[in-house]
């Protein structure tokens, strides 16, 4: 069995996948070597679309080895440990690869353990996710259910989440189902956060949608614990002098996002920061402290909006910074901290929100993009899907 390989990516997620299928178009004579465990490869961003009944959960999945870009090998394993050192990571199938260059990609990591009760409950009595691809057919199914006078509870937790805007965009399309099928549902939105957006432009504009789905919102709410068969969620509340309380809503459908953090697997190796998360800088995407390794997507801790559209401008730096490496020239700067949410905020409307380093606007389109907008549905509905599987994955943007 080869051991040793060129460059090492960990993850055949969106990073993992666009990044290798880039240096390849860079140079065909690249021994890259993919460790990932799963048997498929997932379109995230049209789960939302999924929750709302309008986007086959089927057509969000695709066999891992169709996306594995032919010249590279797929080593069908999870990566446990490094040993940065020695160039090495192990593996939990009890194997130990070599690189010159590692490319950390493991995407972000899902607590749902940390809500007591979730596990049992989640994908019936009404509780449901769009975080979990097995879940999100089921929360249109809990929105077609909804009854006159019920109340739907959407949760975000306090903890950086992977598509900031994901745990509000869900609410929005219930709110305007309800209003379509004339339903009085009552809508509120408990966030373990402060704010319901970080940029007054967009913040300003989805405050007129909370406002037209009669949306009730709760800041400083962590979901703690949900009940399924009682139909109750509790929440750990923390008031402006930071003294804490505890509190109890009833749902008859609650729509939860799990806290989320760094892999374990990260947190606990000499990568990591403080926080857990691979420690980079933010501009070139370098570790900060050992030069032949790079991280990029949702695991790092560069401060910028953790989506795809992230990682669709920071795969031309790593890839730009690994062949600097292999040539031993310096690594440069080049990510601007670029993020995108395409907050859907009702069927046929979208806000595309753009943004980089230090909440600066970085709009694509010669219009004002927070204006709700059918175009942008439709590009979100049809034409980034298509742009992922044919493009993005092929190295080709
Ligand atoms: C509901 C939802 C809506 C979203 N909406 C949008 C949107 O509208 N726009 C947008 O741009 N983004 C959106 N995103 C976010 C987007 O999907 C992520 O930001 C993106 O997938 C990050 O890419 P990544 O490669 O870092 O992580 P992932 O794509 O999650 O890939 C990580 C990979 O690493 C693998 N891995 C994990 N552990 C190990 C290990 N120990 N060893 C080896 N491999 C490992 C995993 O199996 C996985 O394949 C959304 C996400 C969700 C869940």
């Amino acid at each position: 069995m080869k051991q040793h390989y060129q460059i090492l990516i960990i993850g055949g997620g969106n990073a993992g996948i666009s990044t290798a299928a880039q240096l390849l178009r860079k140079n065909k004579a690249l021994d890259i070597g993919i460790i990932e465990p799963s048997g498929h490869h997932y379109y995230q961003p049209a789960w939302t679309l999924v929750g709302a009944g309008v986007f086959n959960a089927e057509d969000t999945i695709r066999k891992e080895k169709e996306v594995i870009p032919a010249g590279t090998t797929w080593i069908k394993d999870a990566v446990i440990s490094f040993q940065p050192e020695q160039n090495q990571v192990s593996t939990s199938n009890g194997h130990a690869y070599t690189y010159d260059v590692l490319i950390v990609a493991p995407g972000i990591q899902l607590n749902w353990h940390l809500i007591k009760g979730l596990k049992e409950t989640l994908g019936k009595n009404g509780v449901t996710s769009n975080y979990s691809v097995d879940c999100a057919p089921y929360t249109f199914q809990c929105l077609q259910q909804l009854k006159e006078g019920e109340t739907a509870l959407f949760t975000a937790p306090s903890t950086p989440v992977k598509c900031g805007g994901a745990p509000q965009k869900i609410m929005y399309l219930a709110g305007d189902y309800v209003q379509r099928k004339k339903l009085h549902a009552k809508i509120e939105f408990t966030s373990g956060g402060g704010v319901l957006f970080g940029i007054k432009k967009y913040a300003d504009e989805l405050m007129k949608m909370v406002n037209r789905y009669n949306i009730q919102l709760h800041f400083k709410h962590s979901l703690i614990e949900v009940n399924g068969q009682s139909k109750k969620a509790v929440y750990e509340v923390t008031a402006a002098d930071g003294s804490k309380s505890i509190i109890e809503k009833s749902f008859d459908m609650i729509h939860v996002v799990p806290p989320q953090s760094a892999p374990d697997f990260i947190k606990n190796s000499p990568l990591a920061d403080t926080n857990g998360w691979v420690d980079v800088n933010k501009f070139s995407l370098q570790h900060m402290r050992y030069p032949n390794i790079f991280g990029i997507g949702d695991a790092t801790n560069t401060p910028n909006a953790k989506t795809g559209a992230a990682v669709r401008k920071q795969a031309p730096v790593v890839v730009k910074n690994v062949l600097a490496y292999l040539n031993k020239q310096p690594a440069e700067g080049g990510y601007n901290g670029y993020g995108s949410c395409p907050l859907v905020v009702g069927y046929g409307k979208l806000i595309l929100a753009e943004f980089g380093y230090d909440n600066k606007v970085m709009e694509t389109f010669p219009f004002d993009q927070s204006k709700p907008r059918w175009s942008m549905y439709m590009l979100k509905r049809y034409v980034l899907p298509w742009l992922y599987w044919h493009k993005i994955l092929k190295g080709k943007m």
